[in-house]
């Protein structure tokens, strides 16, 4: 085992601050990677105040972060992959069984052994539970690691481990493409990679928002038009059009008036995980053989083709880069939405401590 620096939580209530942990060394199909930047996702922080506890109760200390980029330091004897010097990224999963059905199809996003890449049982027994990105190092097996296209700037590309699976996987199965009308619900971390994607693989971008500040900047992100949900009219004119629509708003909101804007045969997929049971009228869905969805995140194989298809297309995220001693400043002010559109933290100012 190596001495790693780190910033954890030690309760629900506790602020983040420099913890030193151990990681492993490498074993044969271990890679060691030197973490570089680290995105803020939104469940970090239910993550580090047990607000997921019905499902995931948190375990004490916690590291966060699943958006991880670094460089390959070491690597085990047996692995293939990769070398030291290598661009790498890790996302929400470390590790499964690698055998169940859902494995074997490439869905170990859905393995019912998965590890996740914090707050799960460390099976390797270097800590009670696996510790995440907000780091300055990290031991991954080479399964679990992913290739970083070289002309993707760094800070931008960490949130797409998170952000940018979860938005590109429901994108790509709608069959989103050319000449298809795709509507996005919400413009924050998730929504504005939606955007961005869905512009890439050729459709019709249309944006809802609540905030008409928000319009020009959605512009600016790849949007064809921006419609304000509030005003009934312009929803209106949008009725029986869209393809699909992502919705990507984790506070109670209406679905049936996106409902509404679906053509025949349209599906409305949520990624925001609102956790009140919502409501939705059954007729929106019968009068037009609707359907609505969830997704959550992607496997390994179709993480490592979204994030070809960003390098191909240049695609990062918007992101405010911060030093790690600014993280807590940053969960208030993620709370308030006052983030472009996801902070990266930049682990060299974890040297510091
Ligand atoms: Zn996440
Ligand atoms: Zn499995």
């Amino acid at each position: 085992m190596f001495n790693a620096k780190a910033y954890s939580a030690a309760s629900a209530t506790s602020l983040l601050a420099h913890t030193p942990i151990k990681r492993r060394d490498p074993t044969p199909h271990d890679v060691q990677i030197e973490i570089l930047f680290c995105g803020i996702c939104h469940s970090d922080l239910h993550a580090v105040r047990n607000e997921w506890s019905s499902v995931m109760p948190t375990v004490y200390p916690i590291v966060p972060g699943h958006e991880i980029v670094g460089r390959v330091a070491k690597v085990g004897s047996a692995v293939t992959k990769f070398k030291a010097g290598d661009l790498v990224g890790v996302g929400c999963l470390v590790d499964s069984d690698r055998t169940c059905p859902n494995c074997q199809k490439g869905l170990e996003n859905f393995c019912p052994h998965m590890t996740l890449t914090f707050n799960s049982p460390d099976k390797h027994g270097t800590a009670p539970v696996t510790y995440g990105g907000y780091s300055d190092s990290i031991v991954v097996d080479e399964r679990f690691v992913l290739r970083i296209p070289s002309n993707l700037k760094l800070p931008g590309a960490a949130p797409l481990l998170c952000a940018g699976i979860t938005t590109y996987s429901p994108l790509h199965r709608a069959g989103v493409t050319e000449g298809k009308k795709v509507g996005i619900v919400g413009l924050g971390g998730l929504g504005h990679m939606g955007v961005k994607l869905a512009r890439a693989f050729g459709a019709h971008v249309v944006v809802f928002t609540t905030s008409p500040g928000k319009k020009e900047d959605a512009i600016r992100l790849g949007a064809n038009e921006v419609v304000v949900s509030r005003n009934a009219d312009e929803m209106k004119k949008h009725a029986f059009s869209f393809d699909f629509i992502l919705d990507t708003v984790s506070a109670q909101h209406d679905i049936d008036q996106y409902i509404q804007l679906l053509g025949l045969g349209g599906n409305l997929t949520l990624v925001g995980g609102v956790t009140k049971p919502q409501s939705l009228s059954s007729f929106g869905l019968i009068f037009g053989n609707r359907s609505v969805s969830g997704s959550n995140i992607g496997g390994l194989a179709e993480t490592q083709e979204m994030l070809d298809f960003c390098g191909k297309h240049n695609i990062t995220a918007d992101v405010e880069v911060i030093p790690i001693q600014k993280v807590n400043e940053a969960y208030e002010r993620m709370l308030k939405s006052d983030v472009k559109y996801r902070f990266s933290i930049d682990m060299a100012s974890l040297k510091s401590e």
